[in-house]
C-alpha cells in the first residue's frame, strides 16, 4: 500500500546538488591528467570524495526505510516469475545505451561515469582514486556515480534483457529499489522522458591517455 500522496516521482530521494558538484570535479580532474598535470588532477579528485556523498548513497541503498522507499519490505519472488535466461548486453551494446541516455541516471538525472573510466583513474591516483573492497574504503562519487544498466521490470519479476527495458541508472538508483517495481515505489517510467544528451561524456575522454608502465604508480 503506497502512502496517500503518492505516486509522482522519479526516484527515491532529490539528488543532493554534491553529486553534480563531484561530477564537475573529477571532470576538471580528468582534464588535468589530460594535460599531465597530475598535482591538480589529485587535488580535484580529493575534492570530490565527500562524506555526504556516501551519507546519501548509503540512505538509498541501505536498510528499507518507509519514508525513503514506501516499502516496509522487499517482495517475496516466488517461481511463478521466470527469470530472464539472456545474456546482458555485450559491453559494446551497454556504451550504447549509456550513449544513448547522455551518460545520466534515466531516473535522477545524475551525470554517470563510465566504470573503466573509474578503474583508469584508480590507476592513475590510487591513494585518492581510492577504490578498495569495502564501501568505507571506495571513492565517495566514484562510487555514487559509477554507471550501470537498470532493468525497468525487475530482471526477477519477468524483466528481460531486451535494451528496451535497461536504462543507465546511478548506483544509488540502481541499488535502491532492487526487485520492486516501479509502481510499488510509485516512480513514473523513466522511459516516458526523453534523455538529456550534451557533452557529458562519463569521463570517457580518459580513453585517450596514452599510458605507459611508468604513468601508473
Ligand atoms: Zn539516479
Amino acid at each position: 500500500m503506497l502512502p496517500t500522496h503518492a505516486p509522482a516521482r522519479r526516484c527515491f530521494l532529490t539528488p543532493i546538488p554534491q553529486l553534480s558538484s563531484a561530477a564537475n570535479l573529477l571532470a576538471s580532474a580528468a582534464d588535468s591528467l589530460l594535460a599531465g598535470d597530475t598535482a591538480n588532477a589529485r587535488q580535484l579528485v580529493t575534492g570530490a570524495d565527500m562524506p555526504v556523498i556516501a551519507a546519501y548513497t548509503a540512505l538509498v541503498t541501505g536498510s528499507v526505510n518507509p519514508l525513503v522507499h514506501w516499502q516496509s519490505a522487499m517482495p517475496s519472488v516466488g517461481a511463478e516469475f521466470e527469470r530472464s535466461a539472456q545474456r546482458m548486453p555485450s559491453s559494446s551494446s551497454e556504451r550504447a545505451i549509456y550513449v544513448r541516455d547522455g551518460w545520466r541516471c534515466r531516473y535522477c538525472g545524475t551525470r554517470v561515469i563510465d566504470r573503466s573510466m573509474r578503474t583508469r583513474l584508480h590507476r592513475y591516483l590510487p591513494d585518492v582514486a581510492r577504490w578498495g573492497a569495502r564501501n568505507a574504503d571506495k571513492h565517495a562519487a566514484l562510487a555514487a556515480l559509477s554507471a550501470s544498466l537498470d532493468h525497468v521490470i525487475p530482471h526477477s519479476r519477468g524483466g528481460t534483457n531486451d535494451e528496451l527495458n535497461l536504462v543507465t541508472a546511478c548506483n544509488a538508483c540502481q541499488f535502491g529499489r532492487g526487485q520492486w517495481t516501479l509502481e510499488e515505489v510509485g516512480f513514473f517510467d523513466p522511459r516516458e522522458y526523453p534523455p538529456t544528451r550534451d557533452s557529458w561524456d562519463g569521463l570517457t575522454r580518459l580513453s585517450r591517455l596514452v599510458t605507459t608502465s611508468n604513468d601508473l604508480q
